[in-house]
């Protein structure tokens, strides 16, 4: 291992990304950039990020919110879930660490919200424990690099790499470089398509040697996709449009302000509608308009390929509430509403 690890320690001291979000950084701000960069590209996402770490720099000041306005500073992340998360984490550190975000990976593991790769980057970033974030990009060049049998994503090979990774862990470089130097490695190097020729470890990777790099990491089958169709009825009183939150039991986007609808599933998954008591008269007759028109958009949410067609209704549904293209253009914070609301004025009322 000892010449693989002076080679990484070389390149990773020449290489070492010098991204702005890492001036200055405490365990903090590292949560939130990671937050942010899980959800879009680095250079997508810098921006936002700097913005809300200026409206919110420190674990108190996101704890006392409020939470509308965190998700509005989340705007276009995507995954709302994970914004109210990260605000309910914040309100349990005021509340639990005397608002001082913790640093060892077990505290940082209690915290609603927060799980292993989080943990294990603020952990060995700022306390210097030796654990392995096991992102994907770790995945990849470890899998390939010890050409890894275990199938990615399953205990059995976060332990293979775990053990493989654990030598550059005892070597004399800081923990927190050597999740950040792996990571780098598998985003600049060892990508999807690894470029080998430029590799400052192909001599000694096990993958490469046998020509046998693009059976690495072995991966589980493909989860199937699935079409839907999502029928959302926009009902307007005046200048203001009738909005329900996300039923308990609908799939998508949970607690957000959606126009009342109804999802024609895959027959082996129950139709369901938001609010969850849509009358069975109104969604049939819905139903059989949406399959005589053409869809609004389209839209994806992980593996559910949505078709989105928006009917105007004479007649609201009970509960909900009314708000005017301003108001809920504040607070439909999902991609997906958004969209929706920019087709509105293309409606036929
Ligand atoms: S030689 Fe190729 S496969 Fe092996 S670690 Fe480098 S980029 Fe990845």
């Amino acid at each position: 291992m000892k010449p693989l690890i002076d080679r990484l320690k070389k390149w990773y001291e020449t290489e070492k990304h010098a991204y702005d979000f890492r001036a200055g950084r405490n365990a903090y701000r590292t949560w939130i950039t990671e937050i942010f960069l899980q959800q879009t590209q680095i250079a997508a996402g810098k921006d936002k990020l700097k913005t809300f770490l200026k409206r919110f720099p420190d674990v108190v000041a996101l704890a006392r919110g409020p939470e509308s306005d965190v998700l509005a500073a989340f705007r276009g992340m995507g995954y709302y879930s994970r914004a109210r998360n990260m605000f309910k984490a914040a309100v349990y550190i005021a509340a639990n660490h005397a608002g001082k975000m913790p640093v060892s990976y077990n505290d940082l593991l209690k915290i609603p919200g927060i799980g292993h790769y989080t943990a294990a980057i603020i952990a060995s970033i700022h306390n210097n424990e030796p654990i392995l974030a096991n992102d994907a990009n770790h995945a990849r060049v470890l899998s390939r690099f010890f050409e890894l049998p275990q199938t990615t994503g399953t205990p059995a090979f976060r332990t293979a790499a775990e053990r493989a990774a654990a030598p550059f862990f005892k070597a004399d470089m800081p923990a927190g470089d050597v999740n950040e130097a792996l990571m780098q490695w598998g985003q600049t190097i060892c990508k999807k398509r690894p470029r080998c020729e430029i590799c400052f470890a192909a001599a000694l990777c096990a993958a490469h040697k046998n020509g046998n790099e693009l059976l690495f990491p072995v991966k589980k089958p493909r989860a199937q996709a699935y079409d839907v169709l999502w029928v959302m009825q926009v009902h307007r009183s005046g200048d203001k449009y009738q909005v329900v939150a996300s039923g308990r039991n609908f799939p998508f986007l949970k607690g957000e302000l959606l126009f009342p609808g109804f999802l024609a599933l895959p027959p082996e998954m129950k139709e369901q509608s938001s609010p969850d008591k849509m009358p069975a008269a109104q969604r049939k007759k819905l139903m059989r308009l949406a399959h005589t028109l053409p869809p609004d958009f389209h839209h994806a949410i992980t593996r559910y390929k949505i078709a989105v067609k928006l009917i105007y209704v004479n007649e609201g549904v009970a509960g909900g509430e009314y708000l005017t293209a301003g108001e809920l253009g504040a607070r439909c914070h999902s991609s997906l509403m958004q969209k929706a609301l920019g087709r509105l004025d293309k409606l036929e009322f």
